[in-house]
């Protein structure tokens, strides 16, 4: 089991240009303390590279990349009402980019069946030409992309159970059918995209799966449309690769939205997910995304890297 980060990562606040930003350098701190806490779960840990121009141009334009480098370089500042670049972002984005990249790389090696990536900012919001929603680069997309462009691989899931839809990750591979995107998410709250009827374009029709659940929703729903809809379609796929768009932002202490599991609900969806992948013999690498209350993020975070690492039989009662 490999965990990978950086501390650039902790240098990204937000909350310099935009104060209270509920994305804040201490998320990251409280998931690496909990983790020291309990001896960082026997994983191993290993700082992340940054991402290289050509990885992230795998995904994002040219003037994409460049524009928020110059953003950075000249002082930051705030790109749209939630979303801010300081002068430190960049290094962050870039190791936030390069922690999931390394992630893979070492899944697909061979090195470890199981991942983490605890980078920030995060990126399931970041369109191809659009930073917003708190996120500069969508490093599970550049991840994923990479696998498929430069590691030989033909087929990547990418599941992403972030509270909020991942309308960036679901962008860039709208028409794609090596990337199957399958979302669970709270509807009617920010970014307002993700409806069920939308199931990818052209070529990737079929390849998109929404499922926008309600305020209020608890964990047997979520478990229940993961292994109802989401892992029969993933096993259809036959992915080589799972990666998990892991925000911990529908645990119910949560204040940015208004689902309701718990640390151990992720720690269930975690195995149910490491469970079929193992059938599959697919690697799977989770990458970090939201999760705005400390403790429960913490919590959910370390039950998350508990069940992939394959411990808790109980989780599977
Ligand atoms: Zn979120």
């Amino acid at each position: 089991m490999l965990y990978f980060s950086h501390p650039a990562c902790l240098e990204h606040d937000p909350g310099q240009g935009l104060p209270g930003h509920p994305e804040r350098p201490e998320r990251l701190r409280a998931v690496e303390e909990a983790l020291g806490e309990r001896d960082w779960l026997g994983w191993e840990r290993r700082k992340a590279p940054a991402a290289s121009e050509e990885e992230l141009l795998l995904v994002h334009p040219r003037e994409h990349v460049e524009g928020i480098r110059e953003l950075c370089r000249s002082g930051g500042g705030a790109i749209d009402v939630d979303t801010y670049a300081g002068e430190a972002s960049y290094e962050a984005a870039l190791r936030a980019a390069g922690a999931a990249c390394e992630m893979v790389r070492a899944l697909l090696s061979g090195e470890a069946r199981v991942g983490f990536s605890a980078g920030r900012p995060p990126g399931h919001h970041a369109e191809p030409s659009r930073a917003m929603g708190f996120c500069l680069f969508d490093n599970v997309a550049v991840a994923a992309t990479l696998a498929l462009a430069e590691l030989g691989l033909e087929r990547v899931f990418i599941l992403d159970w972030d509270v909020h839809h991942g309308n960036g990750t679901a962008e860039i591979f709208r028409r794609r059918d090596d990337v199957l995107f399958a979302s669970i998410h709270q509807g009617g709250i920010f970014p307002g995209t993700g409806a069920r009827e939308d199931v990818g374009s052209g070529p990737g029709e079929g390849f998109t799966l929404n499922l926008p659940v309600p305020a209020g929703s608890e964990e047997d729903l979520w478990l229940s449309l993961l292994e109802r809809e989401v892992l029969p379609a993933a096993a259809r796929f036959e992915p080589q690769l799972v990666l998990i768009s892991a925000g911990f932002d529908a645990h119910r202490d949560d204040p940015l939205a208004g689902c309701r599991l718990e640390a151990s609900s992720f720690g269930r969806m975690a195995a149910t997910v490491r469970d079929a992948a193992a059938e599959w013999q697919a690697p799977v690498g989770a990458v970090l995304e939201g999760g705005y209350h400390l403790q429960a993020l913490a919590d959910s975070a370390l039950a998350t890297m508990s069940a992939l690492a394959g411990e808790g039989e109980a989780w599977r009662s």
